[in-house]
């Protein structure tokens, strides 16, 4: 599941302000082998004025957290009305390139996004309003 999409959703459907950063996430139930559901922490935070990630978003002393429990099926569903409701293809956000791998040595490596070929532009434009329940 792209959390960082799903988050979009959900921070879109229950018409939370852009403040509202979802920072943790965690899969259910913690025993199996087979994630189920993954639960998702937010709250409203400010934007770090200082230090190495000025400009981010500042987790600690976060107010008004919230919980929302997304099972694997949903999620999925989510991704696709990420693309419906903000344009922009799931995996990559609309960037057109994912995370390949991430090393101390080299950081970051990026690789061109299968599901839109590095267009960002969702497969077929975007999908139906139908899909999206406000
Ligand atoms: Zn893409």
């Amino acid at each position: 599941m792209n959390c960082a999409a799903v988050g979009d959703v959900i921070r879109h459907l229950n018409k939370l302000p852009e403040n509202f950063q979802f920072y943790k996430f965690e899969c259910f139930p913690k025993d199996a082998n087979r994630v189920i559901y993954v639960e998702f922490t937010g709250g409203l935070c400010r934007k770090l004025k200082s230090g190495k990630r000025k400009g981010q978003w500042g987790y600690r002393g976060a107010t008004d957290v919230r919980k929302f429990a997304v099972t694997i099926e949903d999620g999925e569903k989510m991704e696709l009305q990420y693309e419906s409701i903000f344009g922009k293809c799931h995996p990559c956000g609309g960037k057109g390139e994912v995370m390949a791998s991430w090393s101390i040595a080299d950081g970051m490596v990026m690789r061109m996004c299968r599901r839109c070929g590095g267009t960002g532009v969702p497969p077929g434009g975007t999908y139906a309003e139908g899909l999206v329940s406000t």
